[in-house]
C-alpha cells in the first residue's frame, strides 16, 4: 500500500529539513507518495495568502501531513498559519517527546518525557482586541472548555498506557487563574480517577519549570493547556538536546500531522546548516502512526547511531562545551545522507538504553486509533 502524505515545506529552514526527512522516509523502503502544497511565505508570494484553501483540502483528503515550520510575523501581519491549521483541522493533541539521544547536546542525558499540549484553545484562541482607541490597553481571552480539556487529558492517559509510562503530571495555574486553570484542574482530577493503573500528580506551571530545569529525568508524561504546553515543550526540547532534535505530532480524531517543535530559524534559511533530526524524527512518528514499526525503529536507530558516532552532525550537536569531543560541523544535507545510509544497515536487535525504548525503538503506536 502506498501512503499519500501532504507535505507542507513551510519557509525559513523548512524546505531544507522537509527535503531531508523525505529522503529518510524513502530510505526505509515504505512506499510514500508526497503531495506538496505551499503555506507561509511561498504561498504569500504565489497566491497572496499564507494559508490557501488547497492546503486544508489536501490534508483533509490525505489525513496525513508532514509539515515544516512556518514563520509568523511578530506584533502585526497575518495570524499564525500554525495556529490556524490546528484550529481548522481540529488537531487538538500536540504530542512532543523529549528524548535525550545518545547523551549528546544535553546536560541531562536522563531526559525522556512527553509533553501533551492542548492545541486548539486556551490563550491561543485568537480572541483578542484593543480596549481603547489609543491602544493603551489590550485583552486576550483564554478559552478553556470542559470538552477540550477532557479529550486532551484522556489522550494523555491513553498515551501513557500505550507507551507503558507510569505517571501523568497535570500542569496549570489554578491558584491564580481560578476559572480557566480551575476547570482544567477539575477535569484532570476527574479523568485521572478513571486510570487507576497510571499515577497522577499536579504542578503549578512556575514550579514545573523549576523542577524540569533541576531533575527532568523524574517526569514521564506532562499534560497542559496551549500556552503552557508551547513553552514547556521548548524547555523540554532544550533539556533533551535542543530544538534541532525535537519532533512533534498533532493528532485529531481522523488526521495526524507531524511537525518539529522548532520554528523557521530564518537566520539559517537557505544555508544547509540546520539540524534535520527533528523533522526526520517526525518521519519516525509518522511511521509509528502508520503501524510501520520496523521502519520507524530503523529511523530512530539510524539517528541514534549517527549522533552517538558524532562524525557527521550539524553545528548544534558539534558544539564544544556539551561534550568533551567537539567536531567540525557537517551540513544539513550531509547529516541527512549519513542517516539515510544507515537506515537499511542498522541492527534492530542491538540494545538501546532503556530511556530510548519508551517512545523510540520498540514503542507501540502512540495514537489513540491503534
Ligand atoms: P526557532 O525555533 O525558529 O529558532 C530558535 C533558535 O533555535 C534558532 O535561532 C536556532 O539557533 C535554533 N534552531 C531551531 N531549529 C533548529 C534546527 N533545526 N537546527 C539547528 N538549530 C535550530 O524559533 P524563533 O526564532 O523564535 O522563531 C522563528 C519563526 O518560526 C517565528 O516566526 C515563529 O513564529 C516561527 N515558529 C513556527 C513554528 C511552527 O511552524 N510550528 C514553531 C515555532 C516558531
Amino acid at each position: 500500500m502506498t501512503y499519500r502524505v501532504t507535505v507542507i515545506p513551510g519557509d525559513g529552514i523548512g524546505p531544507e529539513v522537509t527535503a531531508a526527512a523525505r529522503k529518510i522516509a524513502e530510505a526505509t523502503g515504505v512506499p510514500f507518495e508526497w503531495e506538496v502544497v505551499e503555506a507561509g511565505e511561498p504561498a504569500i508570494r504565489a497566491r497572496g495568502t499564507p494559508l490557501p484553501d488547497e492546503v486544508l483540502e489536501s490534508v483533509r483528503r490525505n489525513r496525513l501531513a508532514l509539515k515544516g515550520p512556518i514563520t509568523t510575523p511578530i506584533g502585526s501581519g497575518f495570524r499564525s498559519v500554525n495556529v490556524a491549521l490546528r484550529q481548522q483541522l481540529d488537531l487538538y493533541a500536540s504530542v512532543r517527546p523529549a528524548r535525550a539521544i545518545a547523551g549528546e547536546g544535553t546536560r541531562f542525558p536522563e531526559t525522556d518525557l512527553v509533553v501533551v499540549r492542548e492545541a486548539t484553545e486556551g490563550l491561543y484562541s485568537g480572541v483578542e482586541h484593543w480596549v481603547d482607541r489609543e491602544h493603551s490597553a489590550a485583552e486576550t481571552v483564554a478559552v478553556v472548555t470542559r470538552k477540550a480539556s477532557e479529550r486532551i487529558v484522556r489522550f494523555a492517559f491513553e498515551l501513557a498506557r500505550k507507551l507503558g509510562r507510569k505517571r501523568v503530571t497535570g500542569v496549570h495555574k489554578a491558584n491564580i487563574m481560578k476559572t480557566t486553570g480551575g476547570l482544567f484542574q477539575t477535569v484532570f482530577r476527574e479523568v485521572a480517577s478513571k486510570y487507576p493503573d497510571i499515577a497522577s500528580d499536579e504542578r503549578l506551571i512556575d514550579n514545573m519549570c523549576m523542577q524540569l530545569a533541576k531533575k527532568p529525568g523524574e517526569y514521564d508524561v506532562i499534560v497542559t493547556t496551549n500556552l503552557f504546553g508551547d513553552i514547556l515543550s521548548d524547555l523540554c526540547a532544550g533539556l533533551a538536546g535542543g530544538l534541532g532534535v525535537a519532533p512533534g505530532a498533532l493528532y485529531g480524531d481522523t488526521i495526524a500531522a507531524f511537525e518539529p517543535v522548532h520554528g523557521s530559524a530564518p537566520k539559517y534559511a537557505g544555508q544547509d546548516r540546520a539540524d534535520p533530526v527533528a523533522e526526520i524524527l517526525c518521519v519516525e512518528l509518522l511511521l509509528r502512526h502508520l503501524g510501520e514499526k520496523e521502519a520507524a525503529d530503523r529511523v530512530f536507530r539510524a539517528v541514534w547511531e549517527t549522533i552517538a558516532e558524532k562524525k557527521v552532525v550539524t553545528y548544534d550537536l558539534a558544539l564544544p562545551g556539551y561534550t568533551a569531543r567537539p567536531v567540525t560541523p557537517s551540513s544539513c544535507s550531509a547529516m541527512a545522507a549519513e542517516i539515510a545510509r544507515k537506515v537499511p544497515l542498522v541492527d534492530l536487535d542491538a540494545p538501546l538504553p532503556k530511556a530510548a525504548s519508551a517512545f523510540g525503538a520498540g514503542a507501540s503506536d502512540p495514537t489513540l486509533e491503534a
